[in-house]
């Protein structure tokens, strides 16, 4: 058992709208149009984290194929931009610039699993590498740095153990294809 730091103020919402105009590979949704999703997942029957780290979002981007290329995380778009929240509690491994990923934060959740956040504009004055973080925490305010062509939060749910090399040795998963979260103790 590691360290344990204060839950956060954030509180997931329980409704994604797609955004208007084209959203690649957009994730199911129900009769009503809404994207079916759960707000808390389970990764790795382990760790609990938030769909949707940040308030009054919509999805841009879902995780698959575009443009030729792998898209690795979900986007998520809010206007004005919001504040983005840590995912679940865990170890900050890594913060800084990364090529395409701009101003990006990972986080280490433990039992295989990361998460990382991409194109801040700005990070909150604790978040280093090595900080203790809670779930829901301030990360930073969403924005366009790296490879942005408007202001959102790109998100990833990371597989795998840390090696050698860091961060590219985990692999992204689709947030959406995780269960649910059931406080019942049930997962659905
Ligand atoms: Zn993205």
């Amino acid at each position: 058992m590691g360290p344990i730091a204060m839950q956060g103020p954030y509180l997931p919402d329980a409704w994604l709208p797609i955004c208007v105009g084209h959203v690649s590979n957009p994730p199911p949704r129900s009769s009503d149009g809404l994207i079916a999703f759960s707000p808390l997942i389970v990764v790795n029957d382990a760790v609990i984290l938030a769909t949707v780290p940040t308030n009054d979002a919509c999805l841009s981007s879902g995780f698959g194929p575009r443009s030729g290329k792998m898209h690795e995380g979900i986007d998520l778009k809010a206007r004005p931009a919001s504040m983005v929240f840590s995912g679940g509690p865990g170890v900050i491994r890594e913060v800084g610039r990364a090529s395409g990923y701009g101003l990006n934060v990972v986080i280490d959740h433990g039992s295989g699993v990361s998460t990382r956040y991409a194109h801040f504009d700005r990070l909150e004055p604790d978040i280093v590498e090595g900080t203790v973080i809670g779930f829901g925490q301030a990360l930073g305010m969403m924005g366009q740095s790296g490879n942005a062509t408007a202001i959102h939060v790109h998100y990833e749910v990371l597989l795998g153990e840390w090696g050698a090399r860091g961060v590219w040795d985990l692999v992204p998963t689709d947030p959406f294809s995780w269960p649910a979260y059931d406080p019942s103790g049930e997962m659905s």
